[in-house]
Parts: structure tokens; sequence; C-alpha cells
């Protein structure tokens, strides 16, 4: 797994900020998050990014996409400011070279998912066009506030579908939207059905991306809130997530205030570490029934030095 925070300076300065608070991946906006003004950026900001990131420790990349974005506001002009947005942030996090872009599809502001859906499918097969081959565009799940769309499998697998399973489509799953959305990520069992499902309805090749966030607001209750590592209601079972088996080859993004409230930083950093290595201490346990197991060899080596290793591809 890599550890990575979403931190604030942007193409300028994200590689610095994450490589000072100890992470391996990083994620930044690549405009202001509350305006739709895009920037110009400077091609050599953005072709000595990768060397930057490089030299800060850096082994992934996301890009996240403003919150602004809707792609099923049934508004046409909400809808092509998103569209040219999106497009966009696509086109510089491929010229960063950026593993992926993590966007909301947005709310369907009560015309119904069917109806958000055909908005949002021919605004996403026009920006997948500008995707690179190691670029993807990556769809986070909700947390099924309002009528947002990807609040659950079924509505994640129906926006993979209707994009012709796209090769350069894939999904970002956030710790505090399954929770808010219902999906008990505290509980092995109920991860590991969440999982099956994912890879029976998606594919797990196509799941790029882990936010890790705690969360406010309880289980089921539809409501966005990200909390502190640990200071939410998940609180110490976040490691339950982190620990998952099938999970290990992903980035793992904290998008929580830290401490300062200005972002991921150092104490976030290390709670995350220390919540994965909990988590993975759990799935190291023996889980195999007596006897089964007993001619077994014990070696497993160092998961944590092995599973540092990037997914490739
Ligand atoms: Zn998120």
């Amino acid at each position: 797994m890599l550890f990575g925070g979403h931190v604030s300076g942007g193409v300028k300065a994200a590689p610095e900020r994450a490589g000072e608070i100890g992470a391996n991946a990083l994620q930044l906006f690549v405009q202001s998050p509350r305006a739709w003004r895009f920037p110009n950026h400077d091609p050599e900001v953005l072709g000595g990014f990768a060397e930057r990131a490089r030299s800060a420790g850096i082994e992934a990349t996301i890009v996240h996409a403003i919150y602004l974005c809707n792609f099923a506001s049934p508004d046409d002009e909400l809808y092509g400011k998103s569209v040219a947005t999106l497009g966009s942030t696509v086109d510089t996090a491929c010229a960063i070279g950026a593993d992926g872009v993590v966007f909301h599809v947005g709310s369907h502001l009560g015309s119904g998912f069917e109806a958000g859906l055909k908005r949002a499918v021919p605004a996403l097969e026009q920006v997948l066009e500008r995707c690179s081959d190691t670029t993807w565009l990556l769809v986070e799940n909700s947390a099924g506030t309002g009528g947002t769309i990807g609040r659950s499998l079924e509505e994640l697998a129906m926006i993979v579908e209707r994009l012709d399973v796209h090769p350069r489509l894939g999904i970002c799953l956030d710790s505090c939207h399954l929770w808010a959305s219902g999906y008990d990520v505290t509980d092995p069992s109920a991860l590991d059905e969440l999982l099956d499902r994912f890879d029976a309805l998606i594919g797990l090749d196509r799941l790029r991306v882990l936010h890790v966030n705690d969360s406010q607001t309880e289980l089921g209750s539809n409501r966005d809130r990200h909390a502190n590592l640990g200071e939410g209601l998940i609180g110490d079972k976040l490691s339950v997530f982190l620990g998952n088996r099938r999970l290990q080859d992903l980035p793992a993004i904290v998008e929580t205030e830290g401490q300062q409230g200005k972002g991921a930083d150092e104490v976030e950093m290390r709670k995350l570490r220390a919540l994965w290595k909990k988590g993975t201490r759990r799935t190291r346990a023996p889980a195999r029934k007596r006897g089964s197991s007993a001619r077994r060899p014990a070696a497993r080596g160092t998961r944590g030095s092995r599973s540092r290793g990037r997914r490739s591809g």
C-alpha cells in the first residue's frame, strides 16, 4: 500500500509538501477548488512535476477534480462548465504524468438517477477520449447525499457499463462515503462481501485508488462529513479497511482537515501507517481452521516491504 494525502500547493508545490509530511503518494487540485477559472499552467512546471515528485519520494499522483462539477445536472450552463473543467483537468493530469483523475459524478438534482445518467454518459465519453494510457478517469463513490450518483456498487457498475467498459475508466472508493452510504467497512466480512460484489459487478482491476477518511456521521447517514483519522465514528476500525488483503496494491489517500485544518499532515500520515499496521497484523494472523493450516510453512516474508511495490500499468 502507498500512503498519501491530499495536499495544498497545486502543481507548483504539492510534491514537496507531500514529501514533507512523509507521504509516498499524493493527491492535488490543479486549480482553485472554489472557482471555475482554469489557470494557464506554465508548461515547464508541468513538465518538471514528475521528476520533482520522484525526488520527493512520491510513487503515485492523483488529481482531484473540483467539487463544483456536476455531470448529472439538468442545467446546461453548469453541465457545460463541468465538462470543460474536467477536460482541462485531465489534460493537466496527463501533462504531469498523474495516474488518475478522481471526480464525483454529481447530483441529478431531483430529475432521477436515469435522467442523471443520461446526462453524465456523453459528458464522460468526451473526457475519456482525452485520457492517456497511464492517466485514468476515476469515478468516486458518493455518500448518497441528495440526488448524488454513485452511492452504491450497482450505480457505479451501471456507469461503467454505459461507458462501454472503457479501458481507462476506474473507481475510487472512499471509506467515509462507503460508511455514509451504508457499507460497514469496519466489519471484515461485510468488507469482503463488498469486494466480492465489486469484483463480480465491475472487476477489482478497475479499483485504482482509496480515499481513507473517518466519518463524523453514522453508518448509513448519507452525509459526507470527513473526520480526522481516529476522531470519527469509524475510529480505530479503519484498520479493517486498510488491512484488507485485496486493497494492498493501492494508494491510500487521506483527505481530512488535519490538526491545523489545512489538510493532510504529518500526524495524519503517522496515524494512517499505524492503522494499516494494525489492520495487516490482523489479516496476517492465521484465519484458517486448525488442521488445514498445520503443515503450511510459516514464512510469510515481510509484507510491509513487499506491498510497497507499485502496481504496474
Ligand atoms: Zn473522497
